[in-house]
């Protein structure tokens, strides 16, 4: 060495005489050395000389600073620096590598590395210099010389196989190899193919096409090597592409895995069982996503009809959440109660908040009720209410589902249907079933609250004549018009009712004998003051007799208290008809 390379050698020399004091201030004076030196610690470049920057293809030094020396070491030369960086190789032994430079530029260099422990325990100086600046081979394909890259010197220590390969042909086998095959010496397999390395079914891995993929595995692949006796040898094998512009060039690296061969194989056959499971698992994960989001597509469906459903049925039905907001409404609910979720509550019948709390308290019971709403229309319907709570899978009531019948036709049906049962259809009179059972229920009441109750009979004199005189068609006009006159001289409470014939029946609630009497005289005068006008007939009049009686301190019985009032009506006939009796 002379010139500046002195001074790396000075620089290590220097080293070791000065001892601790040497330190990374040091950097300033080596930047006029023409190699590369440069600062580590735990293998990260802590400082760099522009010679190192200039090797490693850099712009400067602070785009080197805090990156691993390693980095810029070709894969297949990584064991070298494992080697520098654990201390395993010394300063006295410069090491033959290849780094790839941030400009892509290969360089072949020898590194040599000084464990630095006066400037930290984990800190190296790692010192290297070009041995050629282009690759063997390179720019010279007919090249017959082959000489190997200065690294075999490590190569050639190695355990494992390594073998140099260009484009399909052995360019070098170590020693280790060649004793991992059974073959006599490193140069026997030499200039033969590829393929004589590997157990014949391995044939199609190691084809080119096969070849250029094993290099992208960028791991060991488990591999079947063939000895030159036949045996089988089993090895995790590492593919590694080494960079050259005109040739296929691949570093293998095989790791014969001996007697745990079997084992390994085991092994490796049941990661792949793993991989299957996983591959399996992954299957079965997808096929329950695919079910999953079946089932989300049937209950959206099943969702979308019942809300089709509801909406098709014509009565308003609604569910309201425990906090009493309406959550979901059917079409015909909108309609009578408008779209404003705001403004339903108002428009609900007012039992609905009680019956809604109950519900809510947890009873469990459904509740039903009838109410009347004004519609839409302004009109009224008459509603029944049915509800029920919604529980959870707990069974805890968690919201309220409501429904609305319009029975606004039914309850007019009902009421025609009772008038129908309780109503003489002649004259609208109560009829005779109907005003017993009132004149039964009023004396009950008569009795329970100690008040007055009177009854008035009625029979309309002579009337026999009137059908005679008319015909019976004007019988009935008549009856009507008695009928009608009665009412209207009544109060809203007295009852009035048709006993049969041309026999009438009034029930005065609170009233006294005299008052009964007083009545029944404005009854008979205003009967008296009819006139009917017949089509083709004269003028007609009528009269009426009456009976009064009252419920006295004994009367608990209907029988005897109408029998009463029709015994003085007896009278009246008796005396001469048109007038009033009292008992
Ligand atoms: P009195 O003064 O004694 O009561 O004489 P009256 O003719 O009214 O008595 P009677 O009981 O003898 O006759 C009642 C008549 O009323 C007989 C019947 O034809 C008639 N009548 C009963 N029900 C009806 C009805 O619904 N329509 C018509 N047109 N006539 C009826
Ligand atoms: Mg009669
Ligand atoms: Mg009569």
């Amino acid at each position: 060495m002379s010139g500046t390379d002195d001074n790396i050698i000075d620089f290590a020399h220097e080293r070791r005489r000065r001892g601790p004091r040497f330190n990374g201030g040091l950097m300033q004076v080596l930047e006029v050395s023409r190699d590369l030196v440069c600062l580590c610690r735990d293998s990260v470049i802590m400082a760099i000389n522009g010679a190192g920057v200039r090797l490693l293809g850099a712009g400067s030094s602070e785009a080197l600073r805090g990156r691993r020396l390693a980095e810029f070491i070709l894969p297949e030369y990584g064991h070298v620096l494992d080697m520098f960086l654990s201390g395993r190789t010394s300063e006295d032994q410069p090491v033959a590598t290849r780094l790839l430079g941030m400009d892509q530029t290969i360089r072949d260099v020898e590194l040599q590395v000084f464990r630095a422990r006066e400037i930290a325990p984990d800190a190296t100086v790692v010192v290297g210099r070009i041995v050629s600046r282009a690759l063997p081979g390179e720019g010279d394909a007919q090249a017959v010389d082959y000489a190997p890259p200065p690294f075999f010197i490590l190569a050639d220590r190695a355990m494992n196989l390594v073998c140099h390969v260009i484009d399909g042909t052995v360019r070098y086998l170590n020693a280790a190899g060649a004793a991992i095959l059974g073959v006599a010496g490193a140069g026997t397999l030499v200039g033969h193919p590829l393929a004589a390395l590997f157990h014949p079914d391995q044939a199609r891995r190691i084809a080119p096409g096969g070849l250029a993929a094993l290099t992208q595995e960028g791991r060991e692949v488990p591999m079947r090597l063939m000895r030159r006796d036949g045996d089988t040898v089993n090895a995790l094998v590492r593919f590694s592409r080494v960079p050259s512009r005109h040739r296929m060039e691949v570093m293998i690296e095989a790791r014969d895995l001996g007697a745990d061969g079997e084992a390994l194989t085991a092994l490796l056959q049941q990661a792949e069982t793993l991989e299957m499971r996983v591959v399996q698992r992954t299957r079965e994960l997808a096929e329950q996503r695919a079910l999953a989001e079946e089932r989300k597509l049937a209950a959206d469906a099943a969702r979308r009809f019942a809300e089709d459903l509801i909406d098709t049925m014509p009565s308003p039905i609604w569910y309201k959440d425990a906090r009493g907001r309406f959550e979901t409404t059917n079409r015909a609910f909108r309609e009578m109660f408008g779209d404003d979720p705001a403004r339903m509550a108002e428009r609900m019948p007012d039992e609905d908040a009680a019956t809604d709390a109950t519900l809510l308290s947890g009873d469990g019971a459904p509740t039903v009720f009838e109410a009347s709403l004004s519609a839409p229309d302004g009109g009224r319907r008459e509603v029944q209410v049915s509800k029920s709570a919604y529980l959870d899978t707990e069974g805890r009531p968690v919201g309220v589902i409501g429904m609305i019948a319009d029975i606004t036709e039914r309850k007019a049906m009902e009421r025609e249907l009772l008038r129908l049962a309780t109503t003489d259809p002649l004259t609208g009179a109560l009829n005779r079933r109907q005003l017993l059972a009132m004149a039964e229920s009023e004396l009950a009441r008569a009795v329970r609250h100690e008040k007055l109750l009177s009854v008035i009979m009625c029979d309309i004199d002579h009337f026999k004549r009137i059908n005679d005189a008319c015909g019976h068609a004007i019988g009935d006009e008549a009856l009507k018009a008695a009928a009608a006159a009665c009412r209207l001289a009544l109060r809203d409470h007295d009852v009035f009712g048709r006993l049969g014939g041309e026999e009438f029946a009034i029930l005065l609630p609170e009233t006294g004998l005299q008052g009964a009497v007083e009545v029944a005289e404005r009854l008979r005068a205003r009967l008296a003051g009819l006139c009917l006008s017949p089509p083709g007939h004269p003028p007609l009049g009528l009269t009426a007799s009456f009976g009064v009686a009252s419920r006295g301190s004994a009367d608990d019985d209907v029988n005897a208290l109408l029998g009463r009032a029709d015994a003085a009506l007896y009278r009246a006939k008796a005396a001469g008809r048109d007038r009033v009796e009292r008992e």
